[in-house]
């Protein structure tokens, strides 16, 4: 009798064993596929300031009055993380299209073959800004000293190909209002990249349109553009985030629907810089 009630306390104690162990395995599984999830969120989703440029006192800007008296309707493409081997074709369809546009940087091993192409891009009348050497979330954002030995890095490996003295802008990997650099660097990080970017003569930008190309689960052209028009619909200044990387043919294959639409809805494309002026 009672080593009957002795089995049965030591299989009550092992049914609970196992139920406390599933349920943390689960726990585990949902946490780290959640910090998967966010991190794609820090990246691809619209910062939370918009794509303030405070250093021209823009914080949200509303389209510039044209002389009929209408709100002129301004779009400004930017493909950040090139050059890559899609670049070419980003060119030609700029090209063909007539449209400028800017390109945010990078010069990761990835990059290197394809920095040449900065000075086609150069050449053809696109705005070239600073994004970062190494792209590296734990490295750059570790301290403001090191994400801007990064951008002097960036400035070095770029200068064979550009006129790097002309480059004023940049954008911050994963936008100015990113958490994930409070991991390495401290909550405060991003204020104080601001301020030095301020003292540095860089102006910076996020965006408001995102075409969500360089997310996870690849979206073909079609989501592409759909997501663009889904960001884009009464805005009268767009500036629109798209990737230039060798993961990113879809988006080439988006260009041409992505441009004639912004056309047919009565935008003027502009680099960034032409358009803060
Ligand atoms: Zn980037």
């Amino acid at each position: 009798m009672r080593r009957d009630n002795r089995n049965n306390r030591d299989h009550r104690l092992l049914i609970v064993w196992l139920a406390v162990s599933v349920i943390l395995s689960v726990l585990t599984v949902w946490a780290r596929t959640e910090e998967r999830r966010r991190e794609n969120l820090w990246e691809t989703s619209i910062p939370d300031a918009g794509f303030a440029v405070p250093t021209l006192g823009m914080s949200s800007p509303e389209g510039s009055e044209g002389d009929s008296g209408a709100v002129e309707k301004i779009c400004c493409l930017t493909f950040d993380d090139g050059p890559s081997r899609n670049t070419q074709d980003i060119l030609q369809i700029l090209r063909d299209k007539k449209v400028h546009a800017t390109f945010f940087v990078t010069a990761q091993p990835a990059n290197e073959p394809y920095l040449p192409l900065l000075a086609d891009i150069e050449a053809q009348g696109h705005q070239i800004a600073m994004h970062s050497a190494s792209h590296n979330y734990s490295k750059i954002y570790r301290s403001t000293t090191d994400f801007w030995l990064d951008i002097k890095e960036l400035r070095q490996q770029i200068s064979p190909y550009v006129s790097v003295e002309k480059i004023h802008w940049l954008r911050f990997p994963g936008g100015s209002t990113n958490t994930i650099s409070h991991r390495y660097g401290g909550r405060s990080i991003m204020q104080e990249l601001k301020q030095d970017a301020e003292e540095k003569d860089y102006r910076w930008i996020d965006w408001n349109v995102c075409g969500e190309d360089a997310t996870a689960g690849h979206p073909n052209a079609a989501r592409i553009l759909k997501n663009i028009q889904e960001d884009a619909k009464d805005q009268p200044l767009c500036v629109v985030l798209l990737h230039d990387t060798k993961a990113t043919g879809q988006t080439v294959k988006a260009l041409p629907d992505i441009i004639d639409w912004f056309a047919a809805q009565g935008y003027r494309f502009c680099t960034v810089e032409e358009m803060a002026e």
